[in-house]
């Protein structure tokens, strides 16, 4: 087990009621960590509290549009008035759209790049000087398989786009502050069991498998494990990294 006891742990996108934010967010706080719950489903971020808090948890919750600079800007500032501090930042707001590059509108692209990419850069800039000053800090983004391989039945090109775009900033970053004890690392998930699987046509799911050597979608716990480890103490001398969760889809 790992030990977060004393940390604060910011999770963006925690409030999807069956999302992989949650899952994380859970983990975290199962470890000893205080988690901020930052979404913007404030119902979802109530939520996320209240069943963290039953299970014995640290969690606090604020809005969060990651798009919004001054919203982000409040994020930091509440949180480092409140605790003083954040050693962990988990870029896992994310958006997709299912649409066809013909069919697809500039103003298609721009909004998830506005979420996937540009919520994530100011997230991760503000919260990123705190953590230089403090020597200290692991910043874990949520890319995808879509972002190296390309999407399958779920997302569009804007959404690979996004996500490959996402290592690139990730890996350039982890040159910018690694000396000073910050590190940045990316994980890739594959087909996960959310709501969005659950959704999707028997033929179609039945394709997907097929593609998958394990044969299965990937749990959120799959994935939260795999956060966690990058975002402990223990994971020193791993920056600039990206681990796969994808069950063999893509190796
Ligand atoms: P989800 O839709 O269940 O949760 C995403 C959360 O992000 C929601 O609670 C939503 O309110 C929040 N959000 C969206 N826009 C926001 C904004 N502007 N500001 C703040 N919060 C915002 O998604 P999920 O399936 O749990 O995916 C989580 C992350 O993992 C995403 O980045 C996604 O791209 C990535 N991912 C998911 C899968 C999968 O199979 N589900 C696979 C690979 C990668």
């Amino acid at each position: 087990m790992l030990d977060f006891n004393g940390q604060v742990i910011i999770v963006t996108g925690s409030g999807s009621p069956k999302g992989i934010g949650k899952t994380i967010a859970k983990t975290f706080a199962a470890q000893g960590g205080t988690v901020v719950i930052a979404d913007m489903n404030t119902e979802g971020v109530a939520n996320t509290v209240k069943e963290i808090e039953a299970e014995g948890g640290k969690a606090f919750g604020i809005e969060l549009n990651v798009t919004d600079k001054a919203s982000v800007d409040n994020m930091v500032k509440t949180i480092m008035d409140k605790f003083g501090r954040i050693d962990v930042l988990i870029n896992n707001a994310g958006i997709s759209q299912k649409v066809t590059v013909e069919d697809m509108t500039l103003e298609d692209m721009k909004r998830i790049f506005e979420v996937n990419m540009f919520g994530l850069f100011l997230c991760t800039q503000a919260c990123m000087k705190p953590m230089r000053a403090a020597k200290y800090g692991r910043i874990v983004n949520l890319s995808s398989v879509s972002g190296k391989r390309g999407g399958g039945v779920f997302g569009g090109a804007h959404y690979s786009a996004s996500k490959a775009a996402v290592l690139g900033f990730s890996k350039n970053l982890a040159r910018e502050i690694s000396a000073d004890g910050v590190t940045i690392n990316c994980v890739c998930p594959g087909l996960i069991n959310t709501e969005i699987w659950k959704s999707l046509p028997k033929a179609d799911a039945d394709k997907v498998i097929d593609g998958i050597p394990m044969g299965r979608p990937g749990e959120t716990q799959e994935v939260a494990n795999a956060i966690v480890f990058l975002a402990s103490k223990e994971a020193s001398y791993i920056t600039g990294e990206e681990i796969d969760i994808n069950g063999g889809s893509h190796m």
